[in-house]
């Protein structure tokens, strides 16, 4: 039993009165590769990671759904049928942000499935860090989706849980995000990747392999949190919409490096780099997964390497720290690394031989301080189920 588990029960413990009826858990994650193509219909390798958020629920006859979070210093409780006067949300948050994950879950699996529903007390505990591009929200969802389901007898497939929790954040929180993060969350295996196609939400598990390799992936977590309701991600998604309706396609999925010339004719100098990224990208996607079935994963840290510079250079949603962690990493004998997550802030990955490991942490350890960015948080992570029940 892990301490988030542990602390999970306790939690119940203090907010129900009843027995707990069970416990449930999901996975943040990590992208291997393919940043900001979600949204674009495009294709994606994010893994689910050995860090995840526990999820204990009980059943009330209140009628009530009260969620507790070992984040938050009281409860929240409103009646089941009191939540379509709470979402969509309106930008005007009539609950605190952080309940509007479990409680956005709940609503949008009412108006999902109409199996009768009963009151629930949801006591939700962690261990993914929170905004360090880890998708702490995924594994929020995915945990309650998963709990709710259950308990609601819905029936629903993992794909299906993966939309409900897309729609909590997207319509319940306002983050406008893709999806990625909910089926890597939702689909995760053991030592594999997910190779997702956006547009038809088509999943293929990949084998990563990365211990037989005698390879870790390493996490640098510059400690800096990003917020995804504002500012640049938005910036960024209304960019792609423009590149791709000023080329005529549907999404930016739709076009490939061999239209690169035209986009560069047709559109203003920032627009394309931020087109080029996305195609680019999606392309370094399928070469990924082409090179992990083919050779395994000593050999794809040039597409690592490129995809960062990439995000650099062309769609400017890295930082100074992320540059940093990215160069000390390569320098100290990862083979491949780049930052993952929506970007500005939150974390990189670095694929790292084992006997490197040590070295990359301390490398990261001392660019960081030579440059005067708070020391990083260094982690290894490795590849894990998705959500299930536990107990
Ligand atoms: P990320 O997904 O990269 O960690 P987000 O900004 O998308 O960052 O989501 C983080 C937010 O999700 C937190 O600020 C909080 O509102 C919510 N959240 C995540 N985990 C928990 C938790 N265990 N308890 C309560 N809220 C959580
Ligand atoms: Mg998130």
């Amino acid at each position: 039993m892990t301490a988030a588990q542990d602390a999970a029960r306790a939690l119940f413990a203090e907010l129900s009165h009843g027995p707990a009826a069970g416990a449930w858990s999901a996975p943040g994650r990590v992208n291997l590769i393919g940043e900001h193509t979600d949204y674009n219909d495009g294709f994606v390798l994010p893994f689910a990671i050995d860090r995840r958020t526990h999820v204990v629920l009980g059943t009330n006859d209140g009628g009530d759904i009260r969620v507790a979070s070992t984040f938050a210093d009281a409860p929240v409780v409103v009646p089941l049928d009191g939540l379509d006067r709470i979402f969509p949300t309106t930008g005007q948050p009539a609950v605190p942000e952080w309940a509007a994950y479990p409680l956005g879950v709940a609503w949008a699996l009412r108006h999902a499935a109409t199996a009768p529903q009963v009151g629930v007390d949801i006591a939700i505990a962690s261990d993914v860090p929170v905004g360090a591009g880890l998708s702490s929200s995924a594994a929020i969802e995915s945990a309650t989706a998963t709990a709710l389901n259950d308990s609601w007898r819905l029936g629903l497939d993992p794909v299906a849980l993966a939309r409900i929790g897309r729609r909590a954040e997207n319509e319940a929180v306002g983050a406008p995000t893709g999806i990625m993060d909910q089926m890597a969350s939702m689909l995760g295996r053991a030592d594999a990747a997910i190779f997702l196609d956006c547009r038809s939400l088509d999943a293929e598990i990949v084998d990563l392999g990365f211990a037989g390799a005698g390879l870790q992936l390493m996490v640098i977590d510059t400690g800096v949190t990003h917020a995804h309701s504002t500012g640049g991600y938005r910036d960024r998604r209304d960019a792609c919409e423009r590149g791709a309706a000023a080329l005529g396609v549907p999404a930016l999925r739709d076009l490939s490096v061999d239209d690169l010339g035209r986009a560069e004719r047709m559109l203003d100098a920032t627009t394309f780099r931020r087109v080029r990224h996305i195609v680019t990208e999606n392309q370094r996607v399928l070469d990924t997964v082409r090179t992990l079935r083919a050779q395994g994963p000593a050999a794809i840290g040039a597409l690592l390497d490129a995809s960062h510079a990439s995000m650099r250079d062309d769609f400017e949603i890295s930082t100074p720290a992320l540059d940093t962690a990215v160069a000390a990493a390569g320098a100290a004998g990862a083979i491949g690394a780049r930052m993952t997550g929506g970007g500005f802030g939150g974390a990189a990955i670095a694929l790292t031989p084992h006997d490197r490991v040590d070295e990359v942490a301390l490398a990261a350890a001392s660019a960081f301080d030579e440059a005067g960015f708070a020391a990083p948080h260094v982690f290894t992570v490795t590849p894990s189920d998705g959500a299930r029940r536990d107990e």
